[in-house]
């Protein structure tokens, strides 16, 4: 049963702590990676949108992202080795919260320290987008969700009401050149 379910808003599991993996070439954590690719790729077939998971998200607890930029990568214990100060604010989306979007304050930029799938040490640099999108799934694994960073009482809305992941990627595009300037 490659495609699994997606936990959501209100099963405590998604607020648990995720145990580091010890064995990147185990049957385990190969079947998990697997399991999280072809989620992933189910749910984007079924929703038109989604970039990345974490394990926690399937119910799993180990220190696992895949997200399917660049091609498709697994991050295995990743860890987020730098941070710019400077930060900007978004609309976040996630599997985890149906319909529902959080605005959020994320660092334009990062340095993440990972494992491949192959237990080879790797690093990404990455901005905006991608910056925020890691910093989203890194938070899964730390058992925290978009809602524990609301920035207010007031950064709820159902994607219905504020045009969803395109109005998403415009602004982030548009405060992305903001910051820039
Ligand atoms: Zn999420």
């Amino acid at each position: 049963m490659p495609i699994r379910d997606i936990l959501i808003l209100g099963n405590p599991q998604l607020w648990q702590s995720s145990e580091a993996v010890v064995d990147v070439q185990s049957h385990n954590t190969q079947e998990l990676i697997r399991d999280l690719s072809e989620t992933l790729a189910s749910f984007r077939a079924n929703n038109g949108f989604g970039r990345a998971i974490a394990a926690p998200q399937i119910g799993a607890q180990q220190r696992v992202i895949y997200t399917n930029v660049r091609g498709g990568i697994a991050l295995i214990n990743p860890i987020i080795s730098e941070a710019s100060e400077e930060m900007f604010e978004l609309w976040d989306d996630c599997f985890s919260l149906p319909n529902l979007m959080v605005r959020v304050k994320r660092h334009v930029a990062i340095t993440v320290d990972y494992t491949d799938e192959h237990g080879a040490p790797q690093q990404l640099k990455l901005q905006n987008d991608l910056s925020e999108l890691l910093q989203h799934e890194i938070d899964h694994l730390d058992g925290i969700l978009a809602t524990d960073r609301a920035i207010d009482k007031r950064s709820f809305a159902m994607r219905s009401e504020i045009g969803g992941v395109d109005a998403r990627c415009r602004e982030v595009i548009k405060e992305s050149l903001a910051s820039s300037i």
